[in-house]
């Protein structure tokens, strides 16, 4: 059975593609290489023997998407990585995101619809809840005014998405809503590629360890939780790519309650700032060169997930724990450095 996964290379991507393979399906990535390169393609190979179809696209190019459906009429799901996610450049170009994340996505829609049959898998975010009132944090909870462009494609994306299942039957689709992603493949063949200067923590201590960075600016401690730093769900990439597949699994069985769902995708604890550093400290040995800086702009103080739905509905638990995940991201750092 042939699936779509959009954004196939990248980071996330990357390590769904892995696990759908191991799950027998056939994969199809389509990716435009712009935050992402072909060699991810190798690493892919090297962990599970086969190579994904490749097809370079851009999905902007509604002819050549409608070709590509014409092409390999046999997809069965789609997953939809694909996406521009850096916060501070969508406050700079809106229209960018606007267009990739969201213009891009009705025409994905608009071809499952045509096909008269779609499973659509959508990457979806904690950042619809912002400050979440109280925590951990249910599906329940309100989505919040959001914070940026990017943030915002991601709310207005889950509604589009709602919209069109709610009056196309034929249509059904799971939006997860990521925590924090963090970490690599334990082979350390794949992992997260950040382009330029990471916005992200983990990337961010990784790259100073090794020496690229010089040294971790640690964004507040001055917030009303124990240790003054912000709190976070971080969650293993492999945690997060098999949710995908039991997503995807639960649609193509007809297991689904309705024809839009949303789940959590996090372990349910919430880590500070201090405490990943701990972490990272400990599994790597090496002592990491960090200062306290200011708050950053638009942070929320906490955020962590329940994680009851998805465990009991979706039947999917995070297993990996922060150490492991620290673990294989410096080991991933170690691995592209040398
Ligand atoms: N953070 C930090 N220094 C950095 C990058 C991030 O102190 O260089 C903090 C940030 O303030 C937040 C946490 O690390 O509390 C996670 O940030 P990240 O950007 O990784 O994810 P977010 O939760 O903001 O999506």
């Amino acid at each position: 059975m042939k699936i779509l996964v959009t954004g196939g290379l990248g980071f996330i991507g990357s390590h769904t593609v892995v696990e759908l393979q191991h799950q027998g399906f056939e994969v199809v990535v389509i990716d435009n290489l712009s935050n992402s390169s072909e060699d991810v393609l190798d690493g892919i190979s090297a962990i599970t023997g086969k190579e994904p179809i490749f097809e370079n696209l851009d999905l902007r190019d509604k002819k050549k998407l409608n070709g590509f459906f014409e092409k390999y009429p046999d997809i069965r799901g789609v997953i939809h990585f694909a996406a521009s996610k850096a916060v501070g450049e969508s406050v700079e170009e809106p229209l960018l995101y606007y267009e990739n994340n969201l213009g891009v996505l009705t025409y994905l829609l608009q071809e499952l619809k045509q096909k008269g049959n779609g499973n659509f898998i959508f990457s979806s975010s904690c950042t619809v809840y912002g400050q979440a009132d109280s925590m951990p944090i249910t599906e329940a909870a309100p989505v919040k005014p959001a914070e940026s462009p990017y943030g915002n494609t991601k709310q207005v994306g889950e509604e589009i998405i709602r919209d069109t299942c709610n009056v196309n039957p034929e249509l059904k689709a799971i939006a997860l809503r990521y925590f924090n992603p963090i970490g690599a493949h334990p082979s350390a063949k794949i992992g997260e590629l950040p382009l330029g200067v990471p916005q992200n923590l983990v990337p961010y201590i990784t790259q100073t360890a090794i020496g690229i960075r010089e040294k971790l600016a640690v964004f507040g401690d001055d917030y009303p939780t124990p240790d003054g730093t912000c709190i976070r769900d971080y969650i293993h990439v492999v945690d997060v790519a098999k949710a995908h597949v039991i997503a995807l699994q639960r649609l193509l069985e007809g297991n689904n309650a309705t024809n839009y769902e949303v789940f959590n995708l996090g372990t349910g604890t919430g880590s500070s700032v201090l405490e990943v550093i701990k972490s990272f400290e400990k599994v790597s040995g090496k002592k990491l060169n960090y200062n306290i800086a200011p708050r950053r702009e638009g942070d929320v103080i906490q955020a962590y997930a329940d994680t009851k739905k998805a465990n009991t509905v979706l039947g999917w638990k995070a297993e990996s724990s922060l150490d492991e995940a620290m673990k294989s991201a410096w080991e991933w750092e170690q691995k592209v450095r040398s």
